[in-house]
């Protein structure tokens, strides 16, 4: 205890009750060391949100607990960025400005946010802007900006902060392939810089494979864990490396999982 980023110790979750109760998360026990990246898989309403959401507080456990750096999740402002499917960015500021919007709010950097520290604050955003091929496109405003440029800012607002933990529910689920792609690699870059703990829920097996130093394969009704994979391909992965054999293996494996737990449930 303690020495975990995040912990499921024994979580439960039922939404409804009754007839219309569902066990989203079954008896969840998971420990994640500081500096993985874990993807989350698994077909539709296995609860992988639901973790993510726990993680970050915004949902709890009926029974068991979740722990975040040491501490019940939520007890302390824990260090988290977030990014999700659907990028909110405020319409009236522009992309610098919404990247910027944690280091208003998030300690300690709130307190340094006045004139003095104002311009270092915008050359980090800048800097990360720029890791993502968005630096142009500052002074844009969000409605300015394509889908994947959108995710690009969603993902610079989620790591300006520089989070020990990094929660990420499909935040490349809209895009096509090829944009993906190009994120996957700005953000294998920036991890394997920073090393951030990283929670990915995904439902693109080629992406976990990339991404991840270890995937959670789950079943659902009720979600329950089936499968913790260490995954074997050095770093720094490249896209031609999803297809070579190793990594088809990989996806394989992960696929006859989900396969096996969608015909116990259908
Ligand atoms: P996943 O992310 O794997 O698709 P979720 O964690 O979103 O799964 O949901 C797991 C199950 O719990 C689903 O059946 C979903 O409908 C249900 N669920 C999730 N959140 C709520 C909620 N706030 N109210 C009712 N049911 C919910």
């Amino acid at each position: 205890m303690g020495s975990n980023a995040v912990e499921f110790d024994g979580v439960s979750r039922t939404f409804g009750a009754d007839t219309a109760a569902v066990r989203a998360l079954d008896i969840i026990d998971l420990d994640i060391a500081p500096g993985e990246f874990v993807a989350l898989v698994g077909p539709s309403g296995c609860g992988k949100s639901t973790l993510l959401r726990m993680v970050a507080a915004l949902d709890h456990p009926d029974h068991g607990a979740v722990t975040v750096a040491g501490r019940e999740a939520g007890a302390k402002a824990a260090s988290i960025g977030l990014a999700f499917q659907n990028p909110t960015m405020l319409p009236w500021l522009t992309v610098e400005a919404n990247v910027m919007l944690p280091l208003k709010i998030v300690p300690p950097y709130r307190q340094h946010f006045r004139q003095e520290k104002r311009q270092a604050f915008r050359d980090r955003v800048h800097a990360l802007l720029e890791r993502v091929g968005l630096k142009d496109f500052a002074l844009k405003y969000p409605w300015q900006l394509s889908g994947g440029m959108l995710q690009r800012a969603s993902l610079c607002r989620a790591l300006i902060h520089d989070p020990q933990i990094l929660l990420l529910d499909e935040p490349f689920g809209a895009l096509d392939q090829f944009t993906r792609e190009g994120l996957w690699r700005s953000l294998q870059d920036i991890w394997i810089e920073r090393r951030p703990t990283v929670l990915l829920v995904t439902h693109d097996l080629r992406e976990a494979a990339f991404l991840s130093s270890r995937i959670i394969v789950m079943s659902p009704r009720p979600g329950r864990i089936v499968d913790d994979i260490v995954v074997p391909l050095v770093r720094p992965r490249t896209i031609a490396g999803t297809y070579e054999p190793e990594a088809v293996a990989l996806c394989q494996r992960m696929r006859m999982l989900i396969d096996v737990t969608e015909a116990g449930t259908s």
